[in-house]
């Protein structure tokens, strides 16, 4: 069984590269995200149970992120492996996760690596359209008109999230936590550093270079 943890900074393109890694090597797509707001919204006993927490303003446990996942991951979509977004996030997530996991598991960690100032610089010139779905950036795509969406002429604004100071707390914040995770995993030679910063084919293309393509099994 291959389980492949995949890392990155808030705003490196985690994401995308998750959704294509899935369909190249046919692995479940797990985003710790996505498991509360599942379990939550179908108030399983787990949800119950993170609800109760949430809503005394408290952390959810390790322990209970670990029951969400372990009871997803016992699907049988998951029986060749998986990839693991947004988890786990400190070193004593990283050793439950290990202990549960256990030595028969093929353990692979990819840092996607993006420098926090090309972030900065990616999210904090984003120009959301009021009128359509429509994207611009001040640098890499501006509108022919500032503030004019070229789409359908409506009003662009940034999201507040977007804006720089934000953007680098939110980095300082996941670097922090993360760091000790990066030489948790490289201690154990499981960990590979991707350069992200390049376009979303290329960084896939070295991703995969770490990942042996698998035809779905059944289905
Ligand atoms: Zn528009």
């Amino acid at each position: 069984m291959q389980v492949i943890i995949l890392m990155g900074a808030p705003g490196a393109g985690k994401g995308t590269q998750a959704a294509r890694l899935s369909a190249h090597a046919s692995l479940a797509h797990i985003s710790t995200g996505d498991l509360f707001r599942e379990n939550l919204k179908q108030e399983t006993a787990l949800g119950k149970k993170v609800k109760g927490y949430m809503e005394s303003g408290n952390l959810v446990p390790d322990e209970l992120v670990l029951d969400m996942l372990f009871d997803r991951v016992s699907r049988k979509d998951c029986a060749a492996g998986y990839i693991l977004d947004g988890f786990p996030r400190t070193v004593p997530q990283a050793e439950a996760l290990g202990e549960r996991l256990g030595d028969s598991v093929e353990l692979l960690a990819l840092n996607l690596e993006v420098p926090d100032d090309l972030i900065v610089e990616r999210a904090s010139g984003r120009l959301l359209c009021r009128g359509c779905s429509h994207i611009h950036h001040a640098k890499f795509s501006p509108p022919k008109a500032e503030g004019v969406c070229d789409n359908c002429g409506g009003e662009l604004y940034q999201r507040k999230d977007d804006a720089a100071d934000v953007v680098g707390q939110r980095l300082a914040v996941y670097h922090e936590q993360t760091a000790p995770v990066e030489k948790f995993y490289g201690a154990q030679g499981v960990l590979k550093s991707i350069n992200g910063v390049r376009s979303p084919d290329e960084v896939f293309t070295e991703l995969i270079s770490h990942v042996p393509a698998k035809e779905k099994a059944d289905g």
